[in-house]
């Protein structure tokens, strides 16, 4: 049947999908949408911000529809990223590009043909290269995905000039539909998508690119580093990046946060590929829990479980700012962005955005940087303001950053702002900011003295006010047109008419008053204790500690597997686990995020944990619960009635078993226990040198098979790599004999 002719595929079998291989109950606002769309033979135009849930967009249509769906996606890692994320979902993909051999690539060819491939993932050089199209005319191509589609545009700042070449799909394949999806939402790069893809008619989805997780935060510039162990101290474990303007920070900033026994790592281009690539994969498998980078770091990450961002300097421009924050909470659980902001940041970013470049530009950069100055200042909600920029409006406060959380109080700030217009007025407007709140608080300092401001009449009228508090009004008075800013003289302050007339007691002026950054400057001894608690008894909580048994699974999992831990479950449904502490497969499989492949690959481990963890939810948790084997009810089809999943002492029940005979099976019934866990038990005994009857699992050419596949793929191949390459032959468990065997050498 030619797709043409094919009947629609229903959004409820779309739906049905959705839960069967991603565990998740309902399409995101938008995705049902866009998949009618594509489903209906359209080309689609996807803008949605980072961690949106674009790939569902056309995964989803190309696991329910006839043939192949060829993806171009420009960034190597992040091809592998998706299939590997798929294929732990149970959907059939692949991809071909300059990593990939050339039999492999043959073999994953000939899988396209047969119509055995759901997903072929390509980047753009190999699908124009010679022959690839001509390959394709014998595939059944269901659709093509164009990922990362502002690729296409000389406008962007990712510009790929093999993407122009991609008009040519619409001429050798007319009636194939295209999807095109992007971050980046501007008008002209929506313009060359349509135009340079030969789209047709294209339905465009604009969705909303707010964030609505990310908690916005901006702290001021004193005392970054004790800020940020503050804050890494009360988000003990969670992965964040740290963005800093020049390489020489960030080696500086990781090696402080290593001296307090944080896991961190740097990353910049000065570093080889190598080492480069060694500190991204770190990261993602969460071996470095905080990363301290340039903005060089964050392209073609996948990584959904980043929960923190901070820019330890201010960003250039509100562009960077956000494509960056957006690299946290991808998998849409809480997350926090906190920019450091100062002045003197301000200022040499000034500086750097308008050296050697043209007139224009630099005109172009300035405004843009102070647009962003303007949005670290801000006295009302963040996130509109940032909205705002990219041309959307919220319609109402946000609730979820400094501002919204902490509003400022007004007050009126006329004698404050006479005292500041006065001094500069008397220091013949020669001061920046610096100087005039060391001039207004008395100050004894060299710069101060040299020029004989301690003689002013307004010297230390200011004194009973902390450096912060003068900082944030001479800001606002800034904002509000008392002073503007001299960047020839120095960045000297300038009074303005309206400075004038506030001068002469003609205009009262308004100010506001921050709570949060007065605290965050210096946390008292006993603002210290308390979040210390406060984080101690969060993550006390059986919850917590459940979580964090759960993320210890996973990573383990994970690194049996050489896949990053996200890959196998997120944060959100590590979460919701913690919460509901499913203990059958019906609980389980209600878990969003838990889809059947999954559950059959990770369930009954993940069940166990929670199990050996404590009662359940609804019994109230002992302290010592966690030491103490549990009898919960198990109601999974794979245990027995006698339900005797007790913890300890079970291995040697299950090893005494084994001797006598019994297969695998018939232990698991007679045991009541999962058939993983019995696994589990018999590696472990096999680790610690004990005899099985190995051949019951393995034959002799088997292990050979194994071996030879192991010596193939080299010292660095992980567990995942040995099922893949081995065609998902055999089962971790026998992978895993296998390799104890081998180590211990017979
Ligand atoms: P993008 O490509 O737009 O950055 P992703 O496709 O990576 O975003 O999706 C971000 C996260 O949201 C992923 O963890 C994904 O599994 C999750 N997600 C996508 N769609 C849904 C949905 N309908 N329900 C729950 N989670 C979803
Ligand atoms: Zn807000």
């Amino acid at each position: 049947m030619s797709a043409a002719t094919a009947p629609a595929v229903s959004l409820t079998a779309a739906r049905q999908a959705l839960k069967r291989y991603y565990g998740y109950d309902n399409f995101r606002p938008m995705q049902g949408d866009i998949i009618q769309s594509i489903l209906g033979g359209q080309d689609t135009v996807v803008l949605m911000p980072t961690g949106g849930g674009k790939s569902v967009c056309f995964q989803i249509p190309a696991v329910v529809s006839e043939g192949v769906c060829v993806v171009v996606s420009p960034l190597i890692a992040l091809m592998k990223d998706q299939v590997e994320a798929l294929k732990a979902n149970g959907i059939v993909a692949a991809y071909i590009n300059s990593s990939v051999g050339q039999s492999e690539s043959n073999d994953i060819a000939r899988a396209a043909v047969s119509g055995h491939l759901k997903l072929l993932y390509v980047s753009p050089e190999k699908l124009l290269s010679d022959g690839f199209m001509q390959f394709l005319t014998r595939v059944n191509v269901s659709m093509f995905a164009i990922d990362e589609a502002h690729c296409i545009s000389s406008w962007g700042h990712d510009f790929r000039p093999e993407y122009t070449q991609l008009g040519a799909l619409r001429q050798h394949f007319p009636s194939t539909p295209i999807i095109a999806l992007t971050a980046t939402a501007d008008r002209l790069t929506q313009r060359d998508i349509k135009t340079q893809l030969n789209l047709h008619e294209p339905q465009v989805f604009l969705s909303s690119f707010d964030r609505p997780n990310i908690n916005l935060v901006v702290r001021p510039g004193q005392d970054r580093l004790g800020q940020m162990l503050d804050f890494i101290a009360r988000h003990p474990g969670d992965a964040g990046i740290i963005y800093c303007l020049s390489r020489k920070t960030c080696e500086t900033v990781a090696q402080k946060l290593q001296q307090k026994g944080i896991k961190a790592g740097y990353y910049h281009a000065g570093m080889t590929p190598n080492q480069r690539a060694e500190a991204q994969e770190k990261f993602l498998q969460d071996d470095t829990q905080v990363i301290v980078a340039t903005i060089a770091f964050g392209m073609g990450i996948d990584k959904s479980n980043v929960r923190w961002v901070m820019h330890y300097n201010l960003p250039k421009n509100i562009e960077g700012y956000y494509q960056e924050i957006g690299r946290a909470g991808r998998d849409g659980g809480p997350a926090t962005a906190i920019l450091f902001y100062s002045f003197a940041d301000v200022m040499s970013m000034r500086e750097m955005v308008t050296k050697d470049v043209p007139q224009r530009q630099a005109q172009l950069n300035t405004a843009k940087l102070e647009r962003m100055q303007q949005f670290a200042e801000a006295a009302s909600c963040r996130r509109r303001i940032l909205l705002h920029y990219f041309s959307e409006d919220l319609g109402c406060d946000c609730g979820n950053c400094d501002i919204c959380r902490n509003p400022p109080t007004t007050f009126d700030g006329t004698l404050l702002a006479q005292k500041a217009l006065s001094a500069s007025a008397r220091a013949q407007q020669r001061v920046a900011i610096n100087l005039l709140i060391d001039i207004l608080r008395g100050m004894r300092n060299q710069a101060v003295l040299q020029h004989g401001y301690d003689q002013l009449k307004t010297y230390g009228a200011g004194q009973d006010l902390p450096y912060l508090d003068w900082y944030s009004y001479v800001h606002q008075m800034l904002n509000d047109g008392l002073f503007y800013i001299a960047y020839e003289e120095g960045y000297a302050l300038k009074i303005t008419e309206r400075g004038q007339q506030v001068l002469k007691g003609q205009l009262p002026v308004s100010l506001k008053k921050f709570q949060v950054a007065e605290k965050a400057e210096k946390p008292t001894r006993a603002g210290k204790k308390a979040a210390a608690e406060a984080a101690a008894t969060a993550a006390g909580s059986p919850e917590a500690r459940l979580f964090e048994r759960l993320r210890q699974l996973r990573k383990r999992i994970a690194d049996e597997q050489g896949v990053p831990p996200y890959v196998v479950f997120t944060d959100t449904t590590l979460q919701e686990m913690a919460r509901e502490q499913p203990t059958s497969r019906v609980a389980m499989l209600s878990i969003s995020g838990v889809g059947m492949k999954k559950f059959e690959t990770y369930g009954e481990a993940f069940i166990e944990a929670i199990m050996q963890h404590g009662p359940p939810r609804a019994v109230p948790a002992e302290d010592e619960a966690d030491d103490l084997p549990s009898v919960p009810p198990f109601i999974d089809e794979s245990a027995s009635k006698k339900g005797a999943a007790i913890k300890g002492a079970t291995e040697e029940a299950t090893i005494e078993l084994h001797r006598q005979g019994l297969s695998l099976a018939q232990i698991t019934q007679q045991r009541g226990l999962a058939l993983s866990t019995v696994q589990g038990h018999l590696e472990r005994a096999y680790a610690k040198g004990i005899d099985l009857r190995l051949h019951e699992f393995l034959s002799d050419s088997d292990l050979a098979a194994i071996a030879a596949a192991r010596a193939q793929l080299g010292p660095g191949a992980g567990l995942r790599d040995l099922f893949d390459h081995l065609r998902e032959k055999y089962d971790y468990f026998q992978l895993r004999l296998a390799g104890i065997r081998a180590q211990r050498g017979r």
